[in-house]
């Protein structure tokens, strides 16, 4: 049967012209992307699209953002048998782990996917990605159930895992990388899926869309030289519910008296912190330095190896949930949806 595949056109420089009389990028109606890339027919799929109106650059990206793609795809699941989601690169790590936490039950693939060179330009990465999207967003294993059940992001000759991946390259076409898990295909003349990788579902159990996104959440970076006043300005902005602390290493930070004392009194007031290592790969491992040791006894909360992206996204969901105190705590530290490796 003929795959049929929903886009959703949110904007990025995979949608972009140049501006004539400025020559900067700005975003351009979905109908031109359609005629630039005229191979898209031959795949013989039935394609739908869905577009922003504007498209917007994803620096733009907010939880509305993500409320409306969830909408989008939830109203449409039964109809297709697969999505891709045009998004610009700077925040799509964010858009595909805040989509992987509301899109519950998913058994079909939310395929993310931009370029790093508008799709109008002769070198372009946009018309090999969306094409390869495609065939992701199309393929099915062998007992015919869809081969990607997960929200993933499509780059370059990759497939990585949503809420495990980060934006690691401003130039280079390999934009992305899930440095705590394997990828789940490599493109090259095939696709090539790493099936123990992927997340595989029980297509009985509906999908359940948790729209609910709490935005009184932060992130704090941790420096050598951070002050007392800046730590306690962060620490006690005020509404904020939730901060994910970005720590030296495998979780350290100072163990100053006042460090400590201001960590301690942020945990003591209710908001929930959780320790992510500044480090791309690699863990949270709080006993291995008294640095951590100290920091732990606070009350904040190891992230193991979550990403910031997806450590924030999560808090989002679960306070948006309604979820406070120990229950935020219980479920942050276990995975809900692959975004950390079990204990
Ligand atoms: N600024 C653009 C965006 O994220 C960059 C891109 O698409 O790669 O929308």
């Amino acid at each position: 049967m003929q795959p049929r595949i929903l886009i959703i056109y949110t904007g990025g420089t995979i949608g972009m012209i140049e501006d004539p009389h400025t020559g900067s990028l700005k975003p351009f109606d979905f109908s031109h992307l359609m005629e630039n890339v005229p191979k898209v027919e031959m795949l013989g799929y039935k394609i739908d699209n869905i577009q922003f109106a504007p498209p917007i650059d994803s620096s733009d990206m907010s939880p509305e953002h993500w409320q409306d793609i969830a909408h989008s795809i939830a109203d449409n699941y039964d109809k297709y048998d697969g999505f891709v989601v045009l998004h610009g690169t700077d925040t799509m790590a964010y858009t595909a782990s805040a989509l992987s936490f509301m899109l519950q039950y998913l058994a079909k693939p939310i395929i993310i996917t931009g370029s790093q060179l508008p799709i109008g330009e002769v070198r372009t990465d946009g018309e090999e990605n969306l094409i390869t999207a495609l065939q992701i967003a199309a393929a099915r294993g062998r007992d015919g159930h869809p081969m990607v059940q997960e929200v993933a992001i499509l780059f370059n000759n990759y497939l990585w895992r949503g809420n495990r991946a980060t934006k690691r390259s401003a130039d280079h076409f390999n934009a992305f990388r899930t440095y705590n898990y394997p990828y789940l295909a490599h493109i090259g003349l095939g696709i090539d899926y790493h099936e123990e990788a992927l997340t595989m579902r029980n297509p009985a159990e509906p999908l359940k869309v948790e729209y609910r996104l709490e935005p009184s959440v932060m992130v704090i970076d941790l420096f050598p030289g951070i002050s007392e006043t800046t730590l306690r300005h962060l620490l006690f902005t005020p509404q904020i519910k939730g901060i994910v602390l970005r720590t030296f290493g495998a979780g350290n930070a100072p163990t100053s008296p006042w460090f400590i004392q201001a960590v301690k009194e942020a945990c003591e007031s209710g908001r929930i912190i959780l320790n992510v290592t500044q480090c791309h790969n690699g863990s949270v491992h709080p006993e291995r330095y008294v640095a951590g040791d100290m920091l732990a006894a606070t009350g904040v909360i190891s992230g193991r190896d979550i990403t910031t992206e997806a450590a924030l996204t999560k808090m989002m969901h679960l306070f948006g949930i309604g979820l406070s105190g120990q229950g935020v705590i219980d479920a942050i530290t276990r995975p809900l949806c692959g975004e950390m490796t079990p204990r």
